[in-house]
């Protein structure tokens, strides 16, 4: 079976290649390079001892899309490609509707073109927004709270109505909550994107700069925000049930996360302890659009997908530090 990752060289989507390379599927992967480095193929191609097709392109013409998932026969679209810093999101929101919503737009244009009817879409937890209790469920409030939350949100529409309007077209949108580790071989690190806790805390420990703790008077236990980290092999475990779940039923939305909440501080002593040493901090004002308190409800894909977090946050830290200790 002929699988695409869109955006697979990128953090999540180059362990994904991976996993998905232990099976007998052909993997192909298209990335423009915008967030990630050529020499990614060559490790996912080291590790899995086989080869993948790579396409660099991006996703704006959906002409050319569609040749491409023809010519390669794509049964499945992982899609993963786009902008992520939610930080970012702020004072550039063209770049994050365009790459983000209108270009998967122009994706599901090419798969309606060339009739691959299966999505499986990397969506985010910050499509909720601050509204909903926590233990958040699929059917929560849906009002992000930054350009890059309504990016995805948009998104997901196009992909829902797509699936209204073409009947054999299936999706699983997949809402993540907060991936953290890496592959041990310390391959397939991420060392582009400072917007998340764990690549920024690397390059502090690399740069011997304190790391910035954004905001200690937020309403939690210990003043700083609360979210739900999930381990990368616990997430790329969802994909893989995703995809067996795609063939024998239907168009789901699924929370990824633990449905447990840990503080920035909380998570520092963790790698403090793994570490064996303090690791040097400082704290700084909120980031704009950052809520106090996230973590989810999984009671949905462990259900449907009789699926399980496998990791606690020990193996999250221990795993994330692999490729510097
Ligand atoms: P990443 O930036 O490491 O990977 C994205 C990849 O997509 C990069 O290799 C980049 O070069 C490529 N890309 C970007 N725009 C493209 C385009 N227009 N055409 C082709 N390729 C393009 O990000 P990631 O952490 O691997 O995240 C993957 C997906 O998961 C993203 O859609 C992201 O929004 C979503 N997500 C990530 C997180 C997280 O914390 N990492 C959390 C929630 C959701």
């Amino acid at each position: 079976m002929n699988l695409l990752i869109t955006g697979g060289l990128g953090y999540i989507g180059a362990h994904l290649a991976v996993e998905l390379l232990k099976s007998n599927a052909n993997v192909f992967i298209l990335d423009d390079l915008s967030n990630s480095k050529i020499q990614k193929k060559k490790n996912i191609e080291k590790l899995s001892k086989k080869k993948i097709k790579f396409i660099k392109n991006d996703l704006s013409n959906y002409k050319i899309l569609s040749k491409i998932l023809k010519k390669n026969k794509i049964h499945t679209v992982f899609h993963l490609a786009g902008s992520k810093a939610v930080n970012e999101s702020f004072f550039k929101p063209y770049k994050y509707y365009l790459n983000n919503s209108f270009k998967t737009m122009q994706l599901l244009r090419a798969m309606h073109e060339s009739d691959v009817n299966n999505i499986i879409f990397s969506s985010s937890a910050t499509v909720y927004g601050v509204k909903n209790k926590n233990g958040i469920k699929e059917d929560g409030y849906l009002e992000p709270i930054n350009p890059y939350g309504t990016s995805k949100l948009i998104s997901e529409k196009l992909i829902i109505d797509q699936s209204k309007i073409k009947k054999k077209f299936n999706y699983i949108i997949l809402r993540y909550f907060n991936p953290i580790g890496y592959h041990p071989s310390g391959l397939l690190s991420d060392d582009k994107s400072n917007d998340n806790l764990v690549p920024n805390l690397i390059n502090k420990l690399r740069l011997k700069k304190p790391f910035l703790i954004y905001g200690r008077d937020y309403d939690t236990k210990d003043g700083t925000a609360i979210r739900d980290y999930i381990h990368i092999n616990d997430l790329i475990s969802a994909h893989v049930s995703s995809l067996k779940y795609l063939y024998k039923n239907k168009n789901e939305i699924f929370n990824v996360g633990t449905g447990k909440g840990y503080s920035v501080l909380e998570i520092l002593k963790t790698f403090d302890k793994v570490l064996n040493r303090k690791i040097t901090k400082k704290f700084v004002k909120r980031r704009k659009g950052d809520p106090a308190i996230i973590y989810c409800s999984n009671l949905r894909i462990k259900k449907k997908l009789n699926w399980r977090p496998m990791h606690n946050l020990k193996d999250m830290c221990k795993y994330a530090l692999n490729k510097i200790y």
